[in-house]
């Protein structure tokens, strides 16, 4: 009998122990191997993540678009991302030197206004909430120096990993999940950490 209950308790705890999460990273083009690093060390460290770093693919041509300027829809990058994910993997980042956009929207859907600026709105990243595909752009992120552009990547893959992963915006100071609000500066002043209540809504 005893032997039943013990055996019963430690199924139980294989079922609920938390089963480490795999992330792909998807590199597009021409991006380099030392922000290909830095995202991966960095979701390792903050997601307690396995990293798998994909072969290097050629940004879709479906999500090519010239309103304003060249750029690449991020939401076809996320449909085409999640779609040709590998079963093995429950994440996928794809990272690019391209500027990425997509249409800003209010809390009723609509395009903000003004909608000559907002409907092809460039932005540093994207992922969807929750769900398994995420993109991010270095082409707004750059800066002379290298620490900072490195720090600002770090941020916004875990933040896009963030979202994925159910994550809101959160108003917390220095969480790395607070919403940028269309400048870099608050993307600077974050931290690269979650915060506390981040941090257990997903352990
Ligand atoms: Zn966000
Ligand atoms: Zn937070």
């Amino acid at each position: 009998m005893k032997k039943q209950i013990l055996f019963l308790i430690l199924l139980y705890c294989c079922s609920c122990s938390n089963k480490p999460k795999l992330i792909g990273i998807q590199p597009y083009d021409e991006i380099d191997s030392t922000t290909i690093n830095s995202i991966s060390e960095s979701l390792k460290q903050a997601y307690d993540a396995k990293i798998i770093i994909l072969t290097n693919k050629t940004l879709p041509k479906t999500a090519f678009i010239n309103i304003k300027s060249p750029r690449y829809r991020a939401d076809s990058l996320l449909i085409d991302l999640s779609k040709n994910r590998p079963d093995s993997i429950n994440y996928i980042i794809g990272i690019t030197t391209k500027d990425i956009s997509t249409s800003k929207r209010d809390n009723d859907g609509n395009i903000k206004k003004p909608e000559s600026k907002y409907s092809d709105w460039g932005i540093f990243g994207l992922g969807y909430k929750p769900g398994n595909s995420c993109v991010i752009s270095t082409y707004r992120l750059k800066n002379k120096n290298l620490k900072i552009f490195d720090s600002r990547v770090r941020k916004i893959s875990i933040h896009e990993i963030g979202h994925n992963l159910g994550l809101d915006h959160c108003s917390a100071k220095k969480c790395v999940m607070q919403d940028a609000v269309e400048t870099i500066k608050t993307v600077d002043l974050a931290g690269l950490d979650l915060c506390t209540d981040c941090y257990n809504e997903i352990n």
